[in-house]
Parts: structure tokens; sequence; C-alpha cells
């Protein structure tokens, strides 16, 4: 039998107007087991008020953009956040007192604001990842196979390259893979990592992991791991060209939640990896 609108999971959207908003708005419309039940965004946004199909440029939908999170949260089970560290910090105190699955896509967050996530975690299932596709999140695994396999004669270098409006670098995707490297490696991605090089640098430190970003156009996102020894390089390389890959890793993680225990979840929880 079909399931039907209040057997499946009711999601809402923070930042709806956002890039990743949209997107994950149109994805969940064709989702055979995921509603849209609310649209979430600042106060004073122009498009608190009216309906967030109209406010997209298509049909309406009959969800109106609020910027009362905690009511739009109330009435669902799940909660898709690609907004900022701030307002992700905020919603993830909103989503444990509602006791709703909260996914979060924001990027960019510092350690200290990484911190201030955890004590939602012990009222509601937190899944937070800083690439939700499935790409990626195999790229992370491989990746630390390889650098398990190689010694230090190669060296790690991380390039990413995304669009002209990403405010963070080095991308949270590139950050996950420099992590993945320097766990293969068995060492603290802090101790060694080399981000932002310009001018007189000296030369390349032997086991430093190097970060390099590219931003320009409309890029989605790209990422190379490349292991550099003498004669040879291994290049290990996703690139994305649609942002529903992102949505739909979103998405399946919302209902991956669903029932399971209280605590802070990845990507690699979600697809088994
Ligand atoms: P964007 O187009 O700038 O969208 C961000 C949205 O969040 C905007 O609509 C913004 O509203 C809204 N927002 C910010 N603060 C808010 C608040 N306090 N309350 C409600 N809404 C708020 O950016 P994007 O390209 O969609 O990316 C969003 C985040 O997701 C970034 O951190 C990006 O790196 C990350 N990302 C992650 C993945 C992944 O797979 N994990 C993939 C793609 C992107 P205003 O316009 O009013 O500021």
């Amino acid at each position: 039998m079909a399931a039907s609108r209040t057997d499946i999971p009711g999601i809402v959207i923070t930042g709806a107007s956002g890039r990743m908003g949209q997107m994950l708005i149109k994805t969940i419309a064709d989702h055979p087991r995921a509603h849209l039940v609310g649209a979430v965004e600042r106060e004073g946004h122009d498009w608190v008020g009216q309906d967030v199909g109209l406010a997209m440029g298509g049909s309406e939908i009959g969800i109106t953009v609020t910027d009362d999170a905690p009511a739009a949260f109330a009435k669902a089970q799940a909660v898709i956040d690609f907004t900022s560290p701030e307002a992700t910090i905020a919603f993830a105190g909103m989503a444990a007192e509602a006791g709703v699955v909260h996914v979060i896509g924001t990027t960019g967050m510092s350690d200290s604001q990484i911190a201030q996530l955890e004590p939602a975690s012990r009222q509601s299932v937190q899944m937070r990842a800083g690439n939700m596709s499935l790409g990626v999140n195999l790229l992370v695994q491989l990746t630390k196979k390889v650098a398990a396999a190689l010694d230090e004669d190669f060296d790690i270098e991380v390039i990413e390259a995304h669009h002209h409006h990403k405010v963070d670098a080095p991308s949270g995707t590139a950050l996950m893979l420099g992590e993945a490297a320097a766990e293969g490696r068995g060492v603290t991605l802090s101790d060694v990592s080399d981000s932002g090089r310009d001018g007189i640098t000296g030369a390349r430190k032997r086991g430093d992991i190097g970060f390099s970003a590219i931003r320009g156009g409309d890029i989605v996102g790209e990422h190379d791991v490349l292991f550099a020894g003498q004669g040879e390089r291994i290049v290990l390389r996703h690139l994305a060209t649609d942002r529903a890959i992102f949505a739909r890793g979103a998405i399946k993680a919302a209902l991956w939640g669903q029932g399971k225990e209280p605590g802070q979840y990845d990507m690699l929880d979600v697809l088994g990896l």
C-alpha cells in the first residue's frame, strides 16, 4: 500500500531561499518518502509570509515561509539545515526542544561552534556532514586507505574548487578529506595542516597535508586528493555537477535518523560505510 501523507516524515527546510534551501524544497516535492511541512527564513526576509512555491517562481504548494522556527519544528519529524554557523547553533537547540532529527549541512563552523552543538545532541538525533553525497563519502574512505598505504614520501594535497559565492575555505569537504588522510596516516590534522600559502613560504614540510582553494563562476564543487611522490602521482577526484546530490543525501539522512537514539552522527553512519 502506498504511504499516506501522515505516515511519511514531515520535513522543515531552514534557509529556504538559499541555493541549497531551494534545491531541497524541489527535491522533497518529488520524493516518495518525505513531504515538506515548513520553510523557515530569518526575521525580516522578504519571503516570510509568502507561499514558498510562489516565492521560488513556481506554483503554489501550500507552505507559507515563516520566521517562527520553533512553531515550524513542532509540526515536523526532521529539519534540514544548510544555513550559517550562528543560525545552525540556534536551530540545534530548537530541534532538541522539538525532539526532531536535525540534519546539518552548514559548513565553515569553528571548533568552538561545533562544540556548541553537542548539548542539543543529548536530546535529539544530529547528523552533520560537510558533504552529503555518496561519491564524496566513498572518496573519504578511499583517501583514508591510500594514505594508510603510502608513507611520507608521498606529499598529500587537497585541492578544491567552488562557485564565487562560497564564503568559507577550505571547504567542509576538503577538511573531511584532510581529516581522512590524517587518520589514515595516524597523525592529527591540526599538527600537519598547511593552507593559504602565499609569498616566501619555504620548502614544503615533509608530512604536511596541504589545502588549496579555487573560487569562480558557478562551480558546484570539485575535490582532488593528490598523493605526489617521486616519478608518480595518484589523484582521487570527485566532481559534483548538480546540487541535487547534496539534497538527496540530506533527505536520506533525515529518513535514516527516524527512531535512532539521540547523539551525533555523520554521513558514513547513514550510508553504512
Ligand atoms: P546560501 O545560498 O547563502 O543560503 C543560505 C541560506 O541560509 C540563506 O537563505 C540565508 O538567508 C539563510 N540563513 C542564514 N542565516 C539564517 C538565519 N539565522 N535564519 C534563517 N535563515 C538563515 O548558501 P548555500 O549555497 O545554500 O549553502 C548553505 C550552507 O550549506 C553553506 O555553509 C555551504 O557551504 C553548505 N553546503 C553544504 C553541503 C553539504 O553537502 N554539506 C553542500 C552544499 C552547501 P539570507 O539570504 O537572509 O542570509
